[in-house]
């Protein structure tokens, strides 16, 4: 490819190709909006552009023959930014392909976004992200604690590159916010406020409308007010839709409850697409989409996502409640259990439609007690990740979270009888039976 450079325009790089889309699109019928899981089933895909194969193809292919050495030209265009309006045909695998836009077209549907983009996976979503919006000397505002791979790629690898951050706890208050905004506004170009809510593994969450009110207020003045971006993966897109509290960008780790069978890597970003067009431009050049075979899975996955997601909701309120009233059991940290009241039951009452699947147990005892119940374990699994089809249990104090510092452990509530669960869509009477049978042996 001859131009990989990241020509400066709010040009629309949609990518919008008329060879897949239907010619009238059926959002709605006698009146009413369609929703979310029925649209997952055709949108953007026209059965009979494709010798009317029911479901899409997947186009297994590098590059995209033009219609003609006009056509090429015009496209180019629209790729590198050169015309505004964006790519009006498939160019190059890199850029874009139809398999990742119908992706893109259905992945926006659930957050009511202009706009999205599919990565190969959730950190080369927000790898990009970061890559597209800071520069040397800017300050980063993020809230606390992050996923890991996040936390190292903000706070040690950007870091070489002169961008510091600043950060809150989660549950923050909003006077708590604002002054470390302020500090972080004296410190440098503040480029981005980036979240994660619910947090790992504390699940606290952040207010969301709190942060957009504190951005309005003290970059009022501003021209480039820094964007809002929350990684969502935890409980979107199903339970929270960040943009409606004010979010200019959501992140996901589509390899999460959007894949939903633990068989894929990809990653997402939804928003206006004011935020999404420097993300796309940097996407362009590096190379950070999702091949078409994950895209296509990826479709695949988006039809059954409310199902999947009710399901493993409803079981996880009935294992929780289980684990809440046994003798072994210290505590659940569960979003469904918030005391009616407190703060965070306030943020999850504005935010959230539902308490999702992933909770943290904390057992009567230490590492030796929570060992003892993981390795007794017959229907749920012993691995690390979430929001797949079936449960999965780990120890985040010897897993993913070794390498915190004991301290900044403590602190999070990463003590070693705490185990992080991942409800799935099994028979909750049956994954109930296996609970029970695992503290037994403890
Ligand atoms: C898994 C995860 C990521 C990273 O996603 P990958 O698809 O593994 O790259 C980012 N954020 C959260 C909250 C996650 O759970």
């Amino acid at each position: 490819m001859t131009d990989s450079s990241i020509p400066e325009t709010e040009a629309d790089m949609s990518g919008a190709t008329p060879r897949r889309r239907p010619k009238t699109p059926v959002l709605e019928v006698g009146g009413r909006r369609l929703s979310p899981s029925t649209l997952m089933m055709g949108h953007a895909f026209d059965p009979m552009l494709s010798e009317g194969s029911l479901k899409p193809p997947i186009f297994l292919t590098s590059t995209f023959v033009f219609e003609n050495a006009a056509a090429g030209k015009r496209h180019f265009e629209g790729v590198t930014g050169k015309r505004p309006g964006g790519a009006e045909g498939l160019v190059y695998s890199r850029f874009n392909g139809p398999n990742q836009e119908i992706l893109e077209d259905r992945l926006g549907i659930w957050d009511d976004a202009e706009d999205a983009l599919v990565f190969s996976s959730g950190m080369s979503a927000i790898a990009t992200m970061l890559l597209a919006l800071v520069k040397p000397g800017d300050v980063i505002v993020h809230s606390a604690p992050l996923y890991a791979a996040t936390e190292t790629l903000i706070g040690r690898i950007l870091g070489r590159f002169g961008v510091t951050f600043l950060d809150f706890p989660a549950g923050a208050t909003e006077a708590e916010i604002e002054a470390l905004v302020d500090r972080a506004r004296a410190q440098g170009h503040v480029s981005l406020i980036y979240l994660e809510s619910p947090a790992n593994p504390t699940n606290a969450l952040v207010d969301v409308e709190a942060v957009a009110r504190v951005r309005d207020r003290l970059f009022a003045n501003d021209e480039d007010k820094p964007p809002i971006a929350i990684d969502n993966t935890f409980l979107g897109p199903l339970w929270q839709q960040p943009l409606k509290q004010g979010a200019d960008l959501i992140i996901y780790s589509l390899t999460k409850y959007a894949g939903g069978h633990s068989d894929l890597v990809a990653g997402g970003v939804t928003g206006s697409k004011k935020a999404i067009n420097p993300i796309r431009m940097m996407r362009n050049t590096i190379g950070t989409i999702t091949d078409p075979h994950s895209a296509w899975m990826l479709l695949r996955s988006l039809e059954t996502l409310e199902l999947r997601m009710s399901r493993a909701g409803e079981n996880a309120v009935r294992v929780c409640e289980f684990f809440r009233d046994h003798p072994k059991i210290e505590s659940v940290g569960y979003l469904g259990f918030l005391e009616p009241g407190t703060r965070q039951r306030d943020i999850y009452d504005r935010h959230c439609t539902g308490a999702g699947s992933t909770f943290s147990l904390y057992l009567n005892g230490g590492e030796r007690e929570s060992f003892a119940f993981l390795d007794a374990l017959k229907i749920a699994k012993l691995a690390v990740s979430l929001g797949g089809t079936e449960t999965l249990a780990s120890a985040p104090a010897a897993m993913t979270h070794l390498s915190v510092p004991d301290a900044r452990k403590q602190e999070l509530g990463i003590t070693d009888n705490l185990v992080r669960i991942s409800v799935g869509v099994e028979n909750a009477d049956d994954l109930i039976a296996d609970f029970e049978q695992a503290l037994k042996a403890v």
